[in-house]
């Protein structure tokens, strides 16, 4: 029987790049997000790579709704072997004006998310005596940024949320590991990248130089590729030792 995989966030940038590697691996791949499209990603990236997709548009800030989403996909394929937490948000803003509700969605799609996903999904993994559950937190995880006190405090969140499931599913199989990227080019950060070329009136090629990979040593975007890489090794069979820990792919931000 196929392995399946369910990423959050998987019809676009990072978490789409993740579903296509696991797809040309014979994973089954419930897919999921909010692009409007998302119905024919599925679709097509299923029949590419002859795998069973479904998709579902679940709003993560609805606790319930991803309690759906995970009942929903267990009940269409079976089971969840792998659930990568990948959706995710961001809001730039200084402390002082930083308004709660985006505080409070932030938190709320890029941590609590994780929570209740990997809570929904916990008794199923127990049962079937495996479970790989793979968190997207970023390398905000491990070092701040000004302006960003809730991307920064949720992917810390992360981190430490992944620590105490890779303890708790020890007896059980079941694995939890997070993966921490510096800068990687999806539709999300090609649009900062423009407005940030206005905002100070420099070419694109010099923001991503000066301003956006400047705390990175290797003046290149992550590639999402090997991100996707990293994580179908956290995936396999024999990867039951390796839980509770933070990988960092950042370009060498974090060795400073
Ligand atoms: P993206 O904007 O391309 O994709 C985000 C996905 O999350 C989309 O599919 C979107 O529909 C989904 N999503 C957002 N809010 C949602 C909600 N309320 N309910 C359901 N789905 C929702 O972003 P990306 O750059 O691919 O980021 C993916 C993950 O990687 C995020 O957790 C992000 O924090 C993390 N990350 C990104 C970078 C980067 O440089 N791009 C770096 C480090 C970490």
């Amino acid at each position: 029987m196929k392995k399946v995989a369910l990423i959050t966030g998987s019809t676009s940038g990072i978490g789409k790049s993740i579903a296509i590697a696991f797809a040309e691996s014979g994973y089954d791949i419930m897919f999921h997000g909010l692009e409007k499209n998302g119905p024919e990603i599925a679709a097509k990236i299923g029949e590419e790579y002859s795998v069973k997709t479904y998709f579902s548009n679940a709003n993560l800030k609805d606790q319930e709704a991803i309690n759906i989403l995970i009942a929903e996909t267990i009940k269409e394929f079976g089971k969840i072997d792998i659930l990568i937490n990948n959706a995710g948000i961001q809001y730039v803003s200084k402390v002082e004006e930083f308004p709660l509700d985006k505080w409070n969605d932030i938190i709320a799609v890029n941590l609590t998310s994780a929570f209740v996903a990997s809570r929904a999904v916990w008794p199923s993994m127990k049962k079937n005596g495996f479970g790989r559950i793979i968190n997207i937190s970023s390398v905000h995880g491990i070092r701040a940024s000004e302006y960003k006190s809730a991307y920064v405090s949720a992917k810390h969140g992360v981190i430490g949320l992944t620590k105490v499931l890779g303890l708790e599913g020890a007896a059980d199989n079941i694995t939890c590991n997070s993966i921490c990227p510096g800068y990687v080019k999806t539709p999300l950060v090609e649009g900062q990248i423009r407005d940030q070329a206005k905002a100070h009136g420099l070419s694109e090629e010099e923001v991503i130089k000066q301003v956006m990979l400047k705390k990175q040593a290797v003046k290149e975007f992550i590639p999402e590729k090997k991100i996707a890489e990293l994580a179908l090794f956290l995936a396999k069979e024999d990867s039951s030792a390796i839980t509770g820990s933070a990988y960092v792919l950042d370009g060498g931000w974090s060795a400073q």
